[in-house]
């Protein structure tokens, strides 16, 4: 037997020291996708509960190998269940990087879903071809499944109708999203314990990357994606190994260190990164720089916060807000500790990681990985929807004078999200955190 069928055969049983002599064995294998393949094959068509090395492990695999497990996952599903199997893992897993791999079973895994209470899998419609979108409105339309959405909203559960909205929603297809929303506020399709339909439709268009201008839609996530390398090691995250094959572009950037934004200013502002040059697919245009820099201090004790920038691309005045904020001394946050970063060009598949995904911690560009609902900010100049530019997560050393092991922390322990709007040049900051 290989040793990615052992540590299949052990792994359900496994506690303590033997599940973590395992967890080491599996990361020893790593590198070798036949063996890890070997293992997930394994551990699935056992019919296994779920188990974080399983997911862990898929992590390794290519999207060839995946596709072949989610062909075995989908009639697993639909007998065992997806809540707490390693078949509905699966599918949870390649929802968001290979939604592709889930189309031949769109169908059957909108059945399945309906298992869960709320939505689940509604990722796997991204970029769905029309004939199989047509499948979905014409059910929405249709109207047949308004008896069980009585019963689910009575059980306060997502209706079928809900559903389908959001599938058809995650498509990303701007025909169809305009479709979905006309018949969500026709049909008053909104969960009755989402009160103000508006915000609800924000909400959704936001999740899926876009803003009403008008009539029409407008991408709010249009950047290319690139994450962060950190040059210099002490105290700051070492790149995911997953990673580690992209090649950085050539240029590196400045992050952190002490900045002055105003004289007197009570608490210190914190340079964040400067962009010099702008990197290929970012759309900050008629800049020769973008300088981006904050007050944390006032991230952390305010709410949305917004600059002003000059023509070469310093912060040059904070518009909101507008007076420094009231803060105990030992509440000041520091500014990020000075260090090089590298910027190298996000694969695809980790562009639009969850919260927690180390791909995800320090990026640039793609999609903000929220850990609330989405909430993007509104320019305060032409008030328009801004842009998705970085996203920047707790734990990274700060200058605090007085502690050595200082770090900076958004919240309780989130994320920063920072945002752009390009006709005004104006930049925007703040925090989620759960
Ligand atoms: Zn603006």
């Amino acid at each position: 037997m290989g040793i990615g069928k052992e540590i299949a055969a052990q792994l359900p049983l496994a506690q303590g020291q033997v599940w973590q002599r395992l967890k080491e064995q599996l990361q020893s294998i790593g590198r070798d996708p036949v063996q890890v393949f070997e293992f997930a094959h394994e551990f699935l068509v056992c019919r296994n509960k779920c188990s974080t090395l399983f997911v862990t492990a898929l992590n390794y695999l290519s999207q060839e190998q995946l596709g072949a497990l989610v062909a075995l996952a989908v009639p697993i599903c639909q007998e065992d269940g997806i809540s707490d199997t390693a078949a509905g893992d699966v599918l949870d897993y390649v929802c968001r990087p290979f939604p592709e791999l889930l189309h031949p079973y769109i169908e059957t895994i909108f059945e399945i879903s309906l298992q869960e209470r709320y939505g689940k899998f509604e990722q796997a419609w991204r970029g769905l071809d029309r004939a199989r979108i047509e499948i979905f409105k014409t059910r929405l339309l249709s109207g047949k499944d308004t008896e069980a959405d009585e019963q689910r909203n009575h059980k306060k559960e997502f209706t079928i109708s809900h559903r389908l909205f959001m599938c058809l929603m995650n498509t990303r297809d701007p025909e169809t999203i305009l479709f979905a929303l006309q018949h969500a506020r026709t049909h008053k399709i909104t969960p009755p314990w989402e009160i103000d339909e508006d915000y609800f439709q924000r909400v959704h268009l936001a999740d899926v990357g876009f803003a009403r201008k008008g009539s029409a839609l407008v991408s709010i996530y249009p950047n290319k994606p690139y994450h962060f390398i950190f040059v210099r090691g002490d105290g700051f995250p070492q790149e995911d190994p997953r990673l580690k094959s992209v090649l950085p572009i050539q240029q590196r950037f400045r992050f952190g260190g002490n900045a002055t934004l105003t004289p007197d200013e009570p608490y210190p502002f914190s340079h964040i990164l400067t962009l010099d040059p702008i990197p290929a697919g970012v759309h900050v245009t008629g800049l020769p720089r973008l300088v981006l820099g904050a007050y944390i201090t006032e991230i952390n004790h305010y709410g949305v916060c917004f600059y002003q920038h000059d023509a070469n691309g310093n912060p040059q005045q904070k518009i909101a807000p507008a007076e420094f904020v009231e803060v105990e001394r030992r509440y000041i946050d520091y500014p990020f500790r000075e260090t090089t970063v590298l910027l190298a060009p996000t694969p695809e598949r980790f562009a639009c990681g969850e919260w927690g995904d180390p791909a995800s911690q320090f990026r640039l560009g793609g999609e903000p990985s929220w850990i609330q609902n989405p909430d993007v900010p509104v320019c305060p100049h032409c008030g328009e929807t801004m842009e998705f530019l970085l996203q920047l997560d707790t734990g990274l050393p700060d200058t605090d004078p007085d502690r050595k092991d200082g770090e900076v922390y958004f919240g309780s322990g989130g994320m920063c999200y920072v945002f752009w709007c390009d006709t005004c040049k104006v930049s925007s900051y703040f925090e989620q955190c759960t």
